[in-house]
C-alpha cells in the first residue's frame, strides 16, 4: 500500500479516496480512482458486472489494499488503518450472519469484540433493532427469519457499533423484486435518519437512481461519470452511460452543413454541438413524439402496456432499424401494424463520436 508523504488529515468529512489503482496479476481492476463522498451523503456505485465496484469497496473496508492511493475518512488518512480499526459498518449481499447464534448474538458480536458492558449492550440492541424496525426478536435464530428480516438484522449489526460510514455491497441481490422495493425505502429511511455517510454498491440502475443521492458510474475500473440520478439519466456524459442508465435509443446520424441526418430524416442542428462528421445519436423512447406528418416514418412492431406508460417498437420504413417510443397510456394507442409519423426536439438528443458501425 501506498505510504507517501506525512498527511494524516485533508480536513475534509466524508470518504475521499484519491488515485486509488489495484491491480490482480497483470489485470488493472481499479485505474487510478478518485472520488469524494460528502458526509451524509448516500452515494451508489454502479457499473456492469466485474467493472471493480467490489474491490473499491473492499479496499475502503481495509480487506484489500491498493497498490496506489490514498483512503480519508471525515478527514482522517486511514490508508494504512486495519480493517477493524477503521470504524466502517458493513453490510454484505450474502447477510454474513452467524447461524448458530440467536439475532442478539449476531447483532452484540462487534460490541463484545470491543468489550462493552453487558448493560449497554442490551440497551443498543434493543436501540437498533428499533431502527430497523425489528423489535422484540432477539431471540430468534436466523434460519427462523425471512430473507428481509436477515437483511435488517445485518444492517442492525452494521449500525450497532456506530460506525462513521456504511459500506453496503448488493445488499438486496437476494431478495425478491417487491422486498428489494421496501427495503431500499427502509435502508434510505435509516441513512436520512442517522445522516449516515454511505456507499452503496450496486448493477441494477433502477436501485441506484431511487436510492442515491449521487451515482458514480463505473466501466472498466474507471469512473464513467458522477452526478445526482437525474443529471445522469438527461445528461449521461458518454454513450456507456446513456446505454447503461434507463431505455435509450442509439443510432447512426451525420452532421453537415447545420443538419443532422438521421432515421431517414433531416433536422437542424446547433453547430457549437458537435462537429461535422459522423456520430451516434442518443434519444430517450419518452422524447419522441407520433404526430400525423412527421418526418420519420415507421410501423408498429411491438406494443407493450405498462399501466401508466405504453411503449412501443417502431420498425423504420427507411431502413432495417428499431426504434423504442413511450407515451402516456392516456395519449392515443397505437396497434401493431399501423403505419406512423414520428418527430423529437433536437435538443433531447445527445450526441457522440460515432463509436458503432
Ligand atoms: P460484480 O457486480 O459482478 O460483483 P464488481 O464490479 O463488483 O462485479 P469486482 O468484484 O470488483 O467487480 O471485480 C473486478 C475484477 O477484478 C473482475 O474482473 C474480477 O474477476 C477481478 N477480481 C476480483 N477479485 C479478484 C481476486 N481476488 N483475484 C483476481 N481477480 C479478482
Amino acid at each position: 500500500m501506498a505510504r507517501s508523504g506525512s498527511r494524516s488529515d485533508n480536513g475534509l468529512t466524508g470518504i475521499q479516496l484519491e488515485h486509488i489503482g489495484k491491480r490482480f496479476g497483470e489485470v488493472t481492476v481499479l485505474a487510478d480512482l478518485s472520488l469524494q463522498v460528502s458526509r451524509g451523503e448516500l452515494c451508489c456505485l454502479l457499473g456492469p458486472s466485474g467493472c471493480g465496484k467490489t474491490t473499491a469497496l473492499r479496499i475502503i473496508n481495509g480487506l484489500l489494499e491498493a497498490e496506489t492511493g490514498r483512503i480519508f475518512l471525515h478527514g482522517a488518512d486511514i490508508t494504512n488503518v486495519p480493517p477493524q480499526k477503521r470504524n466502517l459498518g458493513m453490510v454484505f449481499q450474502s447477510y454474513a450472519l452467524f447461524p448458530q447464534m440467536n439475532v442478539f448474538e449476531n447483532v452484540a458480536y462487534g460490541m463484545r469484540r470491543r468489550k462493552l458492558p453487558a448493560d449497554i449492550i442490551r440497551q443498543k440492541v434493543t436501540e437498533v433493532l428499533g431502527i430497523v424496525r425489528l423489535p422484540g426478536i432477539e431471540k430468534r435464530r436466523i434460519h427462523e427469519l425471512s430473507g428481509g428480516q436477515q437483511q435488517r438484522v445485518a444492517l442492525a449489526r452494521a449500525l450497532v457499533i456506530e460506525p462513521q460510514a456504511l459500506l453496503l455491497d448488493e445488499p438486496l441481490s437476494n431478495l425478491d423484486a417487491r422486498l428489494r422495493a421496501d427495503m431500499r425505502e427502509e435502508i434510505r429511511r435509516i441513512q436520512r435518519e442517522l445522516g449516515m455517510t454511505t456507499i452503496y454498491v450496486t448493477h441494477d440502475q433502477e436501485e441506484a437512481m431511487s436510492i442515491a443521492d449521487r451515482i458514480v458510474i463505473m466501466n472498466r475500473g474507471k469512473i464513467e461519470q458522477t452526478g445526482t440520478p437525474r443529471a445522469i439519466y438527461e445528461n449521461p456524459a458518454t454513450e456507456f452511460v446513456s446505454s447503461f442508465v434507463g431505455n435509450i435509443n442509439l443510432f447512426n446520424g451525420t452532421i453537415e452543413n447545420g443538419k443532422l441526418s438521421c432515421l431517414g430524416a433531416q433536422f437542424p442542428i446547433d453547430p457549437a454541438i458537435m462537429n461535422p462528421g459522423e456520430v451516434t445519436c442518443a434519444l430517450r423512447p419518452e422524447n419522441i413524439q407520433f404526430i400525423s406528418g412527421g418526418s420519420i416514418r415507421g410501423v408498429v412492431r411491438e406494443v407493450s402496456y405498462l399501466g401508466s406508460i405504453i411503449r412501443y417498437k417502431i420498425g423504420l420504413q427507411h431502413s432495417t432499424e428499431t426504434i423504442s417510443v413511450q407515451t402516456p397510456a392516456t395519449d392515443a394507442a397505437y396497434v401493431i401494424g399501423d403505419t406512423i409519423g414520428m418527430t423529437f426536439d433536437p435538443k433531447d438528443l445527445r450526441l457522440f463520436p460515432r463509436s458503432r458501425q
